[in-house]
């Protein structure tokens, strides 16, 4: 008999499962169960693509039992499917393979690891076992091999393997239920559990259990062991659509998503013509936690003809939509695709676009009728539909009205087309600030002379939104212009704008020659109410915050765009600079109105300790 050790990562699951995830643990059997419909998924996708397991006699189906005794109560969960193997047993249950799953353990917090949703939702999987288990054992033989092997631990840290006995391919999870499973060895609990969880299991799910037998005046005449079908195996999918209710959905996603929140929305295709095909898709509630790494799950499912392809395949989908969960059924593709013929294949292609096209619309058409459940979702997933403003051309109309930003002027969030609406006759634009947080934002100097003059910027936080707003150029004729570039400023008032600069060609002269090479050029603003200065960049340069956000994430050759300073000829600063004749005093004073214009942006100065040595020849003076 071999011991193995967990990996670290296990271990430090399987206290999180125990711990946050208690006051759900019949969700066990759910997982069990799902492990071995995936299991026959595989192997009846075996017998249809692979020539050795052709005469495979396969009679998919899932058995459970029980033993209800004082000592010791014990649940036993049994498939036919493909099994594992030896090294299938220590590796498949020793460490955790999904991609992701290390990473996101480690950036928990205290708080969210108490949180049952979060961590339900990346599928706790097998190790649910021993929320209910003091044992578990694990009786596997993989289809094709003759050994069995038997995994067995306590989930404390080690398990044990050893060769076993196993008459057909699949595999046999026994669980030695501890105080708090107790419960799970009853005829009724199961049912329930099997009904409400794993109901639309593609395959027949049987109960096993003794019922006592009376005779006519109530006596008991012996038991009879008897054997029942508990679950309606039929795919969801594949129903109609008109005998299905809300629950129905719900309760199908929850099944096959690990999510224990019902879904936001759901999306239920059924096409025939050219292509037929079913699709159900999901929203999910929250945003998956693996959203933002490059190695996500992808959470759309592939059948071909109800038979199961694969979980793993990213093109089914856009990456700008990987948050959607659900199924794509397709009549047409061969069941044996493989992932190059997948990614090129037609059939697959046209399923793909008029599942974007289906999903944008459904998603408009919550935007339009239901605007408190499109907030829900606009607060998971803007970010993502953001990115498909520049990687899905074809569909960037429906995209642009399903994007939303902060704003100036309303709470929440607003479309680009309720902007639209409030803007006066005579502006001539749809402004907006992007780069670093909202309250940086929000604290800009550049939007003291709009909010004067009354026009509504809108306000991008997110860290992409400076890439992607500036390729959409115009939305519904409008022209999108950044406030921090030069460009946007000439417009908010010309007369004005001409008396100014012509009151402060002097100390602009000054300071142009105080700053030298460190400004790209100096300007008196119209904008500026309180602010003493402000730092923009050309239409043509990237923003500073820009730069900032490439710095950081490790781009270190491109090209910096040196700022334009923006002045306010009536601060008191820039009088003193105007007033002033001590070039020394002049050439501090520049270069202070400089960096603190550059920190106000949340820019970090290059130089900070010349800054303050500068900051204290004015403090000392
Ligand atoms: P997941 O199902 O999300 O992959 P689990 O923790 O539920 O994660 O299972 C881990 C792995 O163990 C599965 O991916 C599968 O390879 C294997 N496995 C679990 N149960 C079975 C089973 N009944 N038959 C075959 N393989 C199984
Ligand atoms: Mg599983």
């Amino acid at each position: 008999m071999e011991q193995k050790k967990f990996k670290t990562e296990v271990s430090e699951l399987l206290h999180l499962i125990i711990h946050s995830l208690y006051s759900h643990k019949e969700i066990f059997l759910r997982e069990l169960v799902s492990n071995a419909s995936d299991a026959l998924d595989k192997l009846k996708y075996l017998t249809l693509v692979d020539p050795a397991f052709k005469d495979l006699k396969f009679d998919p189906r899932i058995d459970i039992s029980f033993t209800d005794d004082e000592k010791q109560k014990i649940l036993v969960v049994k498939d036919n499917g493909v099994g594992m193997g030896h090294d299938d047993l220590a590796d498949d249950l020793g460490t955790i393979a999904r991609s992701g799953t290390k990473k996101f353990l480690k950036n928990l917090t205290e708080d969210q690891k108490k949180d049952s949703n979060l961590i339900g939702q990346f599928g706790v999987g097998f190790y649910s076992s021993f929320m209910v288990a003091e044992k578990v054992e694990v009786t596997s033989k993989k289809a094709g091999s003759e050994e069995a092997w038997k995994w067995s631990s306590t989930g404390k840290g080690s398990f044990t393997l050893e060769e076993a006995e196993r008459d057909t391919q699949g595999t046999t999870i026994t669980l030695y239920l501890n105080e708090e499973g107790h419960e799970y060895a009853n005829r009724w609990t199961l049912e329930r559990l099997i009904k409400r969880y794993s109901d639309h299991i593609a395959f027949p799910i049987y109960l096993e259990y003794d019922q006592d037998e009376y005779d006519d005046k109530g006596k008991k005449k012996g038991t009879e062991h008897k054997v029942e079908k508990v679950n309606s195996a039929a795919a969801l999918w594949r129903r109609s659509k008109s005998e299905l209710t809300a629950d129905d959905y719900n309760e199908f996603y929850k099944n096959t998503s690990y999510d224990t929140e019902d879904p936001l929305l759901y999306i239920h295709t059924q096409a025939e013509g050219v292509n037929n095909y079913t699709t159900l898709f999901y929203i999910p509630a929250k945003a998956p936690f693996d959203l933002f790494n490059a190695d996500y799950k992808p959470g759309v499912k592939l059948y071909v003809k109800r038979v199961y392809i694969t979980d793993d395949e990213k093109e089914l989908l856009p990456t700008y939509l990987r948050f959607v969960r659900g199924v794509i059924d397709s009549e047409d593709l061969p069941l044996n695709v493989s992932r190059e013929i997948l990614q090129q294949n037609r059939i697959m292609s046209n399923i793909r676009n008029a599942s974007v096209k289906k999903i944008l619309s459904e998603l408009k058409k919550v935007a339009e009728q239901n605007p408190e459940l499109y907030t829900k979702i606009a607060q998971e997933f803007n970010r993502p539909l953001k990115e498909g403003l520049y990687s899905d051309y074809a569909n960037r109309e429906s995209l642009l009205e399903l994007v939303r930003f902060k704003s100036t002027d309303v709470e929440g969030y607003t479309s680009l087309a309720a902007y639209k609406e409030r803007m006066s006759d005579d502006q001539k634009a749809i402004y907006y600030l992007a780069g670093g947080n909202e309250d940086t934002i929000r604290r800009s100097p550049l939007l003291e002379g709009y909010k004067k003059k009354g026009i509504e910027v809108l306000l991008m936080t997110d860290d992409i939104d400076d890439i992607v707003v500036p390729s959409i150029g115009t939305y519904a004729e409008m022209p999108l212009k950044a406030i921090n570039k030069s460009g946007a400023v000439d417009e908010l008032d010309k007369d004005e704008s001409k008396k100014k600069k012509k009151e402060g060609k002097d100390v602009v002269k000054k300071i142009k020659k105080a700053l030298g090479e460190r400004v790209k050029d100096v300007v008196v603003s119209t904008r500026l109410v309180d602010a003493p200065a402000v730092v923009v960049v050309d239409d043509d340069d990237m923003s500073v915050q820009m730069q900032q956000i490439l710095k950081s994430m490790g781009q270190t050759n491109m090209p910096e765009s040196t700022p334009i300073l923006e002045i306010n000829v009536d601060s008191p600063v820039v009088k003193k600079i105007a007033d002033s004749d001590d070039e020394a005093y002049v050439s501090d004073l520049s270069q202070v109105l400089l960096d603190q214009a550059l920190i106000n942006e949340g820019v970090m100065l290059k130089n900070p300790a010349e800054f303050v040595k500068r900051l204290n020849t004015l403090l000392s003076r």
